[in-house]
């Protein structure tokens, strides 16, 4: 049975990049590593008066192309391992898009249903204190994942702000408009998947109008791409979150869903659909699949039912090693993590550049300029692939190895 640890699986797919490329040995050794990782304990005084205390981390994987910069995620599932594994992908996925940053990743092992907004806020606060030594706008700038969202996003501005003694916009994105966030960021990764999509649909011959897809996971993500699919002409036949899934063969209204959720909490009892399971939705015939939740769901024991011919991984990891030989092995065209689900650091990119320069910029000039990045790096990464007869995740890893140990290699090794 294979390992579905993500530190394990991204270990495989550098491993199996380094091997295609011929990386030096050395840096090879050095990358397998993350630069360095801040465990801390968070204790947070509950409504009842209680205290208890969380698990924190920060990863910073490398930071030799620039600052470090990835999400903060609050789950259960949060373990060393998987920040780690996250914080590796990072440093991909910005070198992949060409954007300036390092690769990070930090979060809080937390179930927060349940928990109130004070109790979030106090805990929120608590850790960017702990994790204070490592972040800064030139240093390591945060943003929002699993779970956490522009709120959470502010108080850590804040509290950063009121422990250096003014203001610092540039230390987070993913922050309200209203503290220097930038116009376009909250769809900013759904935007970047839908650019994606395209242009797979472009280089395969295939039209927009009628596409089937499904989206497992409706949140920041699943959410956006949805909508921004469906009013391109696709037609999302299905979409699910952690309480389960509905299904319409002739379309669903992601719009009116998202009104329905607002309204219930969950996509499910959705009017003109019928309900099915998240694995019932991983196994729909459909001309695109977007895994925009978890990792690991596309794994060995399902990948015989995915029937999908492109699958745009959303989500961070969302297909073990296995699943993605077998997949691979089917001509499915899979638009790896590092690059289908960029468009969000490209927009943080560009959030931190008006954070630095006080300067903002239309969402129309957002979006001009992330679909420009997204569409160039599909064309590198397919032509890579085509050329090399590679898989994309291969050719996609071996062009952001390939930059990292270009930095390296000009920086030298101190001392
Ligand atoms: P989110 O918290 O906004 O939404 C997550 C969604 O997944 C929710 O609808 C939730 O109900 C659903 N979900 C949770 N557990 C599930 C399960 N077991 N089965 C099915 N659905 C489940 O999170 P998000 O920001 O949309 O992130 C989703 C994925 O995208 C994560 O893997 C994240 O790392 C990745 N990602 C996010 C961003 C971003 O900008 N937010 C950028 C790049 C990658």
């Amino acid at each position: 049975m294979e390992s579905l640890n993500p530190w394990v699986g991204t270990l495989e797919y550098f491993d199996e990049a380094a091997g295609l490329m011929g990386l030096d040995r050395g840096i090879h050794e050095i990358l397998r590593q993350p630069k360095r990782s801040l465990i801390v304990s968070v204790p947070v005084r509950l409504d009842s008066g209680e205290v208890t205390v969380f698990t924190g981390y920060r990863v910073h994987h490398d930071v030799t192309r620039g600052p470090a910069k990835g999400g903060i995620r609050y789950h259960p599932d949060v373990s060393l391992d998987d920040m780690k594994a996250l914080a590796m992908a990072m440093t991909w996925k910005c070198a992949v898009v060409n954007v300036p940053y390092g690769g990070a990743k930090g979060g809080i092992t937390v179930d927060t249903r349940g928990m109130s907004s004070g109790e979030v806020e106090r805990m929120t606060r608590r850790y960017a204190s702990e994790i204070l030594p490592l972040i800064g706008p030139n240093r390591d700038i945060p943003a929002p994942d699993l779970n956490t969202d522009e709120q959470i996003m502010a108080w850590i501005m804040d509290t950063y702000s009121v422990n250096i003694g003014h203001s610092v916009p540039g230390v987070v994105t993913g922050k309200p408009v209203s503290i220097g966030g930038s116009e376009g960021r909250p769809e900013a990764t759904g935007r970047g998947v839908m650019y994606q999509v395209l242009s797979a649909f472009k280089t395969l011959g295939m039209g927009v109008d009628d596409m089937s897809v499904a989206v497992q996971g409706f949140g920041k993500v699943g959410g956006s791409v949805a909508k921004l699919l469906h009013d391109q002409g696709c037609r999302v036949v299905a979409v699910s979150d952690v309480t389960g899934g509905v299904y319409n063969e002739r379309g669903l209204d992601p719009e009116a869903l998202q009104r329905h959720c607002r309204v219930t909490g969950s996509v499910v009892g959705f009017r003109s659909a019928d309900t099915i399971t998240n694995a019932e939705l991983l196994g729909l015939d459909v001309d695109v699949l977007v895994p925009a939740a978890l990792q690991g769901v596309i794994n060995e024991s399902n990948v015989d039912d995915v029937r999908a011919r492109i699958i745009a991984e959303g989500a961070n990891g969302p297909t073990t090693p296995a699943a993605d030989r077998a997949l691979n092995e089917r001509k499915v065209l899979i638009i790896p993590d590092v690059m289908a689900n960029a468009g969000g650091v490209v927009v943080s990119y560009f959030e931190w550049v008006q954070d630095l320069q006080a300067f903002f910029w239309s969402e129309e000039e957002v979006n001009i300029r992330l679909r420009q990045v997204m569409e160039r790096a599909f064309l590198e990464v397919y032509r890579m692939a085509m050329e090399k007869g590679w898989t994309m995740r291969q050719a996609a890893t071996v062009l952001a190895v390939s930059r990292v140990a270009e930095a390296w290699r000009s920086r030298g090794l101190y001392p």
